[in-house]
């Protein structure tokens, strides 16, 4: 194998000439130097494959999305109706599970659009701010917050459901 000094293209030994820019091409690759360009290109395809990952609203991640609805819609509920049975600590936390339930079940779904969001603290600092790429962390990143918030949401709704028949 041999490797482009000019432009990186990597072609068969039988070439001289670059089949790419078309510059001369030099000594074939010794084994270690091939090794470890075959290494980045597993390393670029796994890059890609994460980021569909990222990307990609799997079936857990649309039954997480759907209960949160749900736990949004009854703490609205239990909000609106619940009254004083719910006590303070009741109604101020049913205020904040609405709006976070809401947010993460949009989150969930909709995995670009945080994406986006995150991207703008780059656009000043990072030349190519479209290149980047999620990393492997923040594919599980992405869910641990919906997923404890689905956890949390129905505990208190739980909790708010014992007051109510109490
Ligand atoms: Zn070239």
């Amino acid at each position: 194998m041999k490797k482009c000094k000019h432009c990186g293209a990597l072609q068969g030994n039988e070439h001289s000439n670059c089949i790419d820019c078309d510059a001369r091409l030099g000594a074939p690759l010794t084994n270690a130097e091939e090794v470890e360009e075959e290494r980045k290109v597993t390393e670029k395809m796994t890059k890609l494959s994460n980021k569909k990952d990222y990307f990609y609203v799997n079936r857990i991640d649309k039954t997480v999305a759907a209960l949160l609805i749900i736990g949004a819609v009854l703490s609205l509920i239990f909000r609106i109706s619940g009254g004083g049975n719910v006590g303070d600590a009741g109604r101020i936390l049913l205020s904040f599970a609405i709006p976070l339930m809401a947010i993460e079940a949009i989150d969930l779904l909709f995995p670009w659009i945080s994406w986006e969001l995150y991207k703008i603290k780059f656009i000043f600092s990072v030349e190519n701010a479209d290149d980047l790429q999620p990393s492997d962390l923040m594919i599980y990143i992405r869910r641990i917050f919906p997923y404890s918030t689905v956890i949390s949401g129905y505990v208190l709704l739980i909790y708010i459901i014992v007051k109510l028949l109490q």
